[in-house]
């Protein structure tokens, strides 16, 4: 009943039925923004997940109809319900997890979005780590959902520990066997001959099947994944990372208000041996497709034929591509980018190559190169406070004030990478879009 009481008071119009504890209902935010619907499940304890975004003609049906939200629930999502089902705690110092207030639910704006994470079932530790990370100092003030994907199928653990760290909704999918596995079209002679180079030449990861399966995958196949299409942007999460201050903003909302389609943290040099004739086969492509450079890109930022960063890393060929690449850990993008006939044409090029297989290829220097040459370098974000790790480098605020505003909790004795020698940051300000504080936007 006091839910019954708390919707009748708040602001939406709910429809729908109980289902099994919970409050199925769709909120009609359109006062504030004209075009959100959203579909909601109001948990007994008022916390609420939303279900993967819909089609909004669709969700308006729906609506017109009155159709029963239970019978929606069950037949168009593997939304795990569990959570709901649990019986409201009775002792009155158990709180709660994610207390919702009439007043924080009018005020929720989100955009077409998700995390996203990829990975194995044995990262579960490192994955719940990183949710935990994202969740307290973003995702429980907005409950983005949350996407996984794996080459095999979740186990039921992995599914139901990562289900109660969300604050959001999740889904899991299984991605299709030509999506990952290695084409037919690579010679398995030259491979294993390829290999056996790259371990000889000690090249990190040099020896590893599985991580070209990955990279190939993440350069061209996630975008297209069933459980992203409904989705306009990403937050590519990875096990084991760290986020050290309140994000205080929606990231999401950012890059769309602003006409951002690429979001980094951090930018560094790239093994040259994992990829000797990527370059060359970009130019190649570019001139098939000179139409596709846009005329304002940051190619200058990833080109140049000055030596920079420490002696070891520079490239001995005299390739013009300079190494530079967005770290691919951390990204926010915009999926239509990735989905755009440009991006495709360009993924299907270097993938006919061979090179993510015969070399080692990674998604960082093939979603950098496409970025810096097909958007304008001005759809490009720095996100440059957010305060971020994955083994072995940090960025974060320097300025204490910023700091401490953000509540960052920064690790005692780390480097921020940002200035360091192997750091294309500099070169992004210089070269890119400039150097612009968040605050400006
Ligand atoms: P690194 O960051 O380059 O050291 O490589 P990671 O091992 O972190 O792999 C990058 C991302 O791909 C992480 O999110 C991994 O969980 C994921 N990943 C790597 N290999 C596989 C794989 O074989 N299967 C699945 N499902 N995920 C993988
Ligand atoms: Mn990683």
């Amino acid at each position: 009943n006091s839910i019954l009481e708390y919707l009748t008071n708040a602001k939406f119009q709910p429809v729908g039925g109980v289902i099994s504890g919970g409050m199925a209902g769709i909120l009609d935010l359109h006062l504030k923004t004209a075009t959100t619907w959203l579909f909601y499940v109001i948990k007994q304890d008022f916390s609420f997940v939303h279900l993967p975004s819909l089609n909004s003609s669709r969700l308006k049906e729906l609506y017109s109809q009155s159709l029963e939200a239970s019978h929606y629930l069950d037949n168009n999502t593997n939304l795990i319900l569990q959570e709901a089902r649990l019986k409201p705690a009775t002792n009155s110092y158990v709180k709660p997890r994610f207390p919702l207030h009439s007043k924080q639910i009018s005020h929720i704006h989100l955009e077409n979005a998700t995390l996203l994470m990829l990975c194995r079932n044995w990262e579960l530790p490192e994955v719940l780590k990183s949710m935990r990370s994202m969740e307290d100092k973003f995702n429980r003030d907005y409950h983005y959902p949350w996407v996984f994907l794996n080459d095999v199928n979740f186990t039921g653990d992995f599914i139901s520990q990562t289900t109660n760290m969300a604050t959001g909704p999740t889904s899991y999918g299984l991605i299709p066997e030509n999506d990952w596995n290695t084409p037919d079209s690579i010679n398995k002679t030259r491979y294993a001959e390829c290999l056996k180079d790259y371990i000889k030449n000690d090249v990190i990861y040099g020896g590893s099947r599985s991580y070209r399966n990955m990279c190939r995958f993440n350069s061209g196949f996630f975008f297209r994944q069933d459980l992203l299409l409904s989705y306009d942007y990403y937050f590519r999460v990875e096990p084991g990372i760290e986020y050290f201050c309140d994000f205080q903003m929606d990231p999401f909302r950012l890059m769309k208000d602003n006409g951002k389609k690429y979001g980094f943290v951090i930018s560094l040099l790239e093994y040259p041996d994992t990829i000797p004739t990527l370059w060359d086969t970009v130019e190649d492509f570019l001139h098939e497709h000179p139409e596709y450079q846009n005329t304002d890109s940051a190619v200058d930022f990833i080109t140049t034929k000055e030596p920079i960063g420490p002696k070891t890393v520079v490239s001995t060929t005299d390739s013009p591509y300079n190494m530079c690449h967005f770290w691919s850990n951390f990204e926010i993008g915009d999926l239509n980018f990735f989905r755009s006939k440009e991006y495709l044409d360009y993924f299907n090029y270097l993938s006919q190559n061979g090179g993510f297989y015969y070399e080692r290829w990674g998604d960082a220097p093939v979603h950098s190169i496409a970025a810096s040459l097909l958007l304008n370098k001005d759809e490009i974000m720095h996100f440059e406070d957010i305060g971020y790790t994955h083994t072995p480098f940090f960025t974060f605020p320097d300025s204490l004030s910023m700091r401490s505003g953000k509540r960052c909790l920064v690790p005692e004795g780390e480097k921020n990478i940002d200035i360091l020698a192997h750091s294309c940051l500099p070169r992004w300000w210089r070269y890119g879009s400039g150097k612009r504080f968040m605050r400006e936007y």
